[in-house]
């Protein structure tokens, strides 16, 4: 990963990562639609093709592989990474400038060693949590579970998991999805008191 941005001062950067299957998506939507707090979601850059029902500019800026090499040249990015091969997502600077410039605050749904390197590049201004599943077991059965994915698949997504979550003590918190009322109430309430400190 390559750090890009300069920080600046203003609203507060909430980032939450999770091994995937470990409800992120659901908590950060929860919170987003409730308006409370109020926070701005990062809308990132990938150049993977957009899932049915995605929209450009709201689930993701999606680029051909060629404007996110010329994106990354330009040093639009805070962070980007490779997160799966031949796969690219980063955090454009514009995002996080137009929501905290303006005192806003906002949050960033991105991989683990991105979420890392955002808290190294603003510190006190950014918190990082992170999702467990309450074990490794439970976070296959999850999966298999949704039937999506061929067993292969679920063998990789189990072991990248486990790589994951072996960052998880580098993260400010980490909240465990053993009961999603819970995992969101505990959520909301970290990032309120992070935002009001
Ligand atoms: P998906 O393709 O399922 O939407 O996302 C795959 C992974 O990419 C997720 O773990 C997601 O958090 C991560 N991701 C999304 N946007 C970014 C980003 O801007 N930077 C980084 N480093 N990871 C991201």
């Amino acid at each position: 990963m390559e750090s890009q941005a300069t920080p600046r001062k203003s609203g507060k950067i909430i980032v939450v990562s999770a091994p995937s299957g470990c409800g992120k998506s659901t908590i950060i939507n929860s919170i987003l639609d409730s308006g409370s707090p109020e926070l701005r979601f990062s809308v990132s850059a990938t150049n993977r093709r957009p899932r049915k029902g995605e929209v450009d500019g709201v689930h993701y800026h999606f680029m051909t592989t060629e404007e996110f090499r010329d994106a990354i040249a330009a040093q639009k990015f805070v962070e980007w990474e490779e997160v799966y091969p031949g796969r690219f997502y980063g955090t454009l600077k514009s995002e996080i400038e137009r929501i905290v410039d303006k005192g806003g605050n906002v949050i960033l749904d991105i991989d683990v060693k991105g979420g890392l390197n955002v808290k190294k590049l603003y510190g006190d201004r950014a918190k990082t949590i992170f999702f467990l599943p309450p074990s490794i077991e439970e976070l296959r059965h999850r999966l298999e579970g949704r039937g999506t994915d061929a067993p292969e698949v679920i063998d990789e997504r189990v072991s990248k998991a486990e790589y994951e979550i072996s960052f998880a003590d580098s993260f400010d918190q980490r909240i465990v999805n053993d009961n999603l009322d819970r995992a969101i109430d505990d959520t909301r309430r970290a990032i309120e008191d992070f935002i009001n400190k």
